[in-house]
């Protein structure tokens, strides 16, 4: 375990600020009270999976409460089912906890408990608070009962300490095949609470573990591993979801009745939801093992790999997840909620760039041929720091096909026949003529521009109603640009059980255009750093792009008039 405590990493997480919730009060009040000199959490993902945004509420919260309250988090795998972890997966959860923003102090793994388990296990045997019990698994089940109805004692129960014992340490040295016994904590089998009815807390499982090899072939339960490992390393708040309140009166016997070197407390939240997206692990691991998304870190995925792939920034995910907050009731939070947390954040920090998505030649008549300039640009309109791009211009441009139409309405301000645009940046035109090709589609503007209106001309201020963005035809960068929607078309793509959930994928949630056109500096950009394609939204480099091929993903759109006003148009 290697990991020294780093300076807290957000600068910008002003705890005074950080907004109330029954956590923060409850952590508070203890500490006022001296139950505790700090506070110690941890995130314990099961390395069977990537880590997807509702994690991300959790390792939030989790390390908030640490920093806040002079302690610690550690990173902590829960990987006691070998039969689904695996190493990727631990690399891959270890990168995302980093991406956002955050240093553990200790690395750990359940498996590294595992001789001390196996230890817990057999001081419950030997005083008479454990059993084994060789009925098979749907025997056992059957026998838990229902809610109204009391559980059935095994036949086992009342085997003697040393008899189970002996079985255990046989169990141990591998004399069994899978199934032939477990191992159950001797609590209650009429206890309302189900969990309490003699759970199961050791299996066989002759399976190699990524981290112990084949040193067992036993393994703990996750419900006996889990209240362990806090206690191991003195836990003291083990922050989890709601599902695992009904855990915790099993949790606290365990706990009680084993020679553990730390009390933790357990206090439930509930797990965030998300709409139009999926968040468990076993429906993220369909979508990526049949094919529906491209991997992990597609960018239609909810994963921490696949938005920040999409564009999102650590800052966004962490102030969406102050912004939601922590309570004990079931909510939805709407995808949008979390596309503004992008922007807010993009809107103050991303340079402005000019693209063409999907372009349409424009020829300026009047214009020499030969010739070229540069027009100085602000890299941001509200924050002169950033300073100014040149970005050439000559005689051949493009623009955004949809920022022409031929019958325009009377509202639409963009460029139509006899019409006038701003050039953003440059100067004022006037399109004179259309060509089109034998389909009749258009495929040339020919335009003429007014000098007079260049900046610092007598005319610069002359209003027109519509500015749009372009690029030199002959300087512009040619790339792919993915757009992305919502990964399906229904809000709870889960809700309805006659149907499965990949049945409401969204067949326009990924939109290749491979006919882009940037303005040159674009094709600087390194992944991981973000710009604003003016009017269009905010974009990152793909990985997938190469050197002479760029790939860029659109994170998010604009809060755009445009949109709006393309609404009104749509709607007569
Ligand atoms: P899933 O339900 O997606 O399969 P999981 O709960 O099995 O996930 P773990 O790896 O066990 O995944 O989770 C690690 C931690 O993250 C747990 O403490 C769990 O409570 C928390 N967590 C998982 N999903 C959410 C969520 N949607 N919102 C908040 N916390 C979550
Ligand atoms: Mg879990």
């Amino acid at each position: 375990m290697g990991f020294s405590q780093q300076p807290f990493p957000m600068s910008s997480h002003d705890p005074s600020s950080a907004p109330a919730h029954f956590i923060r009060s409850r952590i508070r009040k203890e500490l006022e009270a001296g139950q505790h000199e700090r506070v110690i959490t941890r995130f314990p993902p099961e390395p069977n999976g990537y880590l997807h945004i509702g994690h991300a509420k959790s390792i939030v919260l989790n390390f908030a409460m640490a920093a806040e309250f002079g302690g610690y988090t550690n990173l902590r795998f829960d990987d006691t089912n070998p039969a689904r972890e695996e190493q990727r997966f631990i690399d891959a959860i270890r990168d995302d906890v980093h991406w956002l923003g955050y240093e553990w102090e200790n690395e750990c793994y359940a498996s590294d408990y595992f001789e001390t388990l196996y230890g817990y296990a057999l001081h419950l045997i030997e005083n008479g608070l454990a059993y084994v019990d060789s009925q098979d698994a749907d025997t056992i089940r059957a026998q838990r009962g229902t809610l109204t109805e009391p559980g059935i004692n095994s036949p086992h129960r009342e085997r003697t300490p040393e008899e189970n014992k002996a079985l255990f340490e046989a169990m141990r040295a591998g004399a069994f095949e899978d199934g032939a016994h477990v191992v159950r904590a001797k609590i209650d089998m009429a206890a309302p609470n189900i969990n309490l009815r003699d759970p199961v807390i050791y299996r066989i499982r002759h399976q190699e573990h990524p981290r112990t090899g084949s040193d067992w072939c036993i393994y703990p339960s996750y419900d006996f591993a889990h209240g362990q490992s806090d206690a191991i390393e003195h836990i003291t708040h083990s922050l989890c979801t709601l599902e695992f309140e009904d855990h915790r009166p099993l949790y606290d016997w365990l706990i009680e009745h084993l020679p553990v070197p730390a009390r933790p407390q357990q206090i439930e939240f509930a797990r965030l939801n998300l709409d139009f997206a999926v968040l468990s692990k076993r429906r993220l691991t369909r979508l990526v093992e049949e094919g529906h998304v491209s991997g992990w870190d597609d960018p239609r995925l909810p994963t921490l790999a696949g938005i920040r792939r999409r564009g999102f920034t650590p800052e966004s995910i962490r102030n969406f997840c102050t912004e939601i907050g922590v309570t004990k009731s079931e909510s939805v939070i709407p995808f949008g909620v979390l596309e503004r947390n992008l922007r807010d954040d993009l809107n103050v920090r991303a340079p402005r760039r000019l693209a063409v998505l999907d372009p349409l030649k424009l020829v300026l008549t009047n214009y020499p041929e030969d010739e070229s300039e540069h027009i100085e640009l602000p890299n941001h309109p509200q924050n002169p720091d950033m300073g100014t791009r040149s970005v050439p211009l000559s005689r051949e441009l493009f623009i955004e096909r949809d920022d022409f139409m031929e019958d325009a309405p009377k509202k639409f301000f963009r460029l139509k026949p006899g019409g006038e645009v701003r050039l953003r940046g440059a100067f004022i035109i006037r399109c004179d003529e259309i060509i089109k090709d034998e389909t009749g589609q258009v495929i040339e503007l020919r335009c003429s521009y007014d000098p007079d209106t260049r900046s610092g001309q007598p005319g610069a201020d002359r209003k027109v109603k519509g500015t749009i963005h372009w690029v030199s035809a002959a300087h512009a960068v040619k790339a792919e640009v993915r757009l992305y929607d919502r990964l399906f078309s229904v809000p709870n793509p889960g809700a309805d059980k006659e149907r499965d959930f990949t049945d409401f994928i969204n067949p326009e949630s990924l939109s290749v255009l491979d006919n882009a056109r940037l303005e040159p500096s674009v094709a600087e950009m390194q992944p991981a750093e973000f710009c604003q394609f003016e009017r269009l939204g905010y974009f990152v480099p793909d990985p997938d792009g190469q050197a002479d091929a760029p790939v860029f993903n659109r994170a998010v759109t604009l809060r755009d008039a445009w949109a709006k006003l393309e609404k009104s148009l749509k709607n007569g």
